[in-house]
């Protein structure tokens, strides 16, 4: 049976927080989630009761540890709905995730003259690495535009696909605008062209499906803190074809099985691509978050977040001198404005001194901003403990806002 998601504030400990004398009112869900009961739990229970290193040690609380570590892989393949645990990598995040096909799948197999696709919606994470990979490798850099509702324009696209492609990387959510990118499309089209495709979830993961299988993406890349689990850990899947045929990106300690002054050869999948002693607090973390948000059913947390943000999109559109941006068929959890004539960052100042975090600026798009032609947005963003009070409480700070302003 899932829990009510009417149930899940009470999970979430900082809810019950003052800020500026205020309750807090935590709309920066985009940036990061709050973390539950269950996954503070999991981890001080971790370094409490069987803190070890991993893997090498051969005594119980490494053997425990191990396990621990090796049971939350397990989870995260279950979760994704990936063919095997081998084929998630854990890494810092979805930067390092991606970081780590750019610059291992780059390596291997994109070469001068080549040509890589993007899009203009892409979150810096997921642009940045292709962009100076391109320019190491004298591959040209390529972005599908987005139209004047914030969507991506695939005839474009379809267009831009050719023989030189190697590879297509876009989000499955905008952190900027919200809008849900037709991935299942761009993944058809590009794999008809035999064109792997990477997948950024770090906007979608938490709200919605995250099937590897059913997107049938060759990558697929996120962050444990954006889906109610610990900072500091991600997760790349990767299909097995390509994760063997890809180079290390890092090299140390265990992802080598032989180490000569002439030779080196690499540990199995997934090891192969986790150098180092490994964040073991973090798969235990961000496995309870998969615990906790598997504890709610996914179709009953979409119309519940779907309803919420409609709700504060309606509401705001109510309020004069208000400007909201993008307008999708499918947006999901973000809104983002401006109030005319006012930077984002003063209105996000002005909110927060009423207790309402929300983020303002670039959102780590700078293209988005530059094809609006803004210099930023205010961004509030849900999670699945905001309810229609945190909205209205945005609302009256919005009119507060204005009111200050005005005198
Ligand atoms: N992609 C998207 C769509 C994001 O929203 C973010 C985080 N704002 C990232 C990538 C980068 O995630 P992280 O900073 O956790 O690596």
């Amino acid at each position: 049976m899932s829990r009510s998601i009417l149930s899940a504030r009470a999970d979430f400990p900082i809810l019950k927080e003052t800020v500026n004398d205020h309750p807090l009112v935590y709309l920066d869900n985009a940036a990061t989630t709050q973390k539950p009961e269950l996954v503070l739990q999991a981890m001080d229970d971790y370094y409490r009761h069987y803190n070890a290193n991993i893997h090498r040690g051969n005594h119980a609380l490494a053997a425990r540890a191990t396990q621990a570590h090796e049971d939350a892989r397990a989870k995260v393949a279950r979760f994704l709905n990936a063919e095997d645990p081998k084929q998630i990598v854990f890494t810092r995040g979805t930067t390092e995730s991606i970081n780590l096909v750019a610059y291992s799948f780059g390596d291997a197999f994109i070469h001068e003259g080549d040509e890589v696709i993007t899009t203009q919606l892409e979150h810096h994470s997921n642009y940045v690495p292709w962009e100076l990979l391109c320019q190491r490798k004298g591959a040209k850099f390529r972005e599908i535009p987005f139209d004047e509702n914030g969507e991506l324009n695939l005839e474009v696209f379809k267009n831009m696909l050719n023989e030189r492609t190697r590879i297509v990387a876009l989000n499955q959510v905008s952190n900027s605008l919200g809008t849900v990118n037709p991935v299942e499309e761009v993944i058809r089209l590009a794999h008809a062209a035999g064109v792997p495709v990477l997948v950024d979830g770090a906007q979608g993961v938490q709200h919605l499906g995250r099937d590897v299988q059913k997107m049938d993406c060759d990558f697929y890349a996120f962050s444990s803190h954006k889906m109610y689990g610990p900072m500091g850990i991600g997760v790349l899947y990767g299909k097995e074809k390509w994760l063997e045929a890809m180079p290390p990106f890092l090299s140390g300690g265990e992802m080598i099985d032989s180490v000569t002054s002439t030779k080196v050869t690499f540990n199995v999948l997934p090891f192969k691509f986790e150098a180092g002693t490994p964040y073991v607090a973090g798969p235990i973390g961000l496995g309870a978050a998969i615990d906790y948000l598997e504890s709610f059913d996914l179709s009953e947390l979409q119309a519940y977040e779907d309803g919420l943000l409609q709700y504060g999109l309606e509401q705001l559109a109510d309020i004069p001198g208000v400007v909201i941006y993008g307008n999708p068929k499918q947006r999901s959890c973000i809104i983002p404005f401006n109030l005319e004539g006012v930077s984002a960052y003063d209105v996000g100042i002005l909110l927060d001194t009423q207790g309402v975090a929300v983020r303002t600026g670039q959102h780590c798009t700078q293209p988005i901003m530059d094809a609006l032609k803004i210099p930023g947005t205010v961004r509030a963003s849900l999670a699945l403990y905001n309810n229609k009070e945190d909205m209205d409480a945005l609302i009256k700070g919005i009119h507060r806002v204005q009111k200050i302003l005005k005198r």
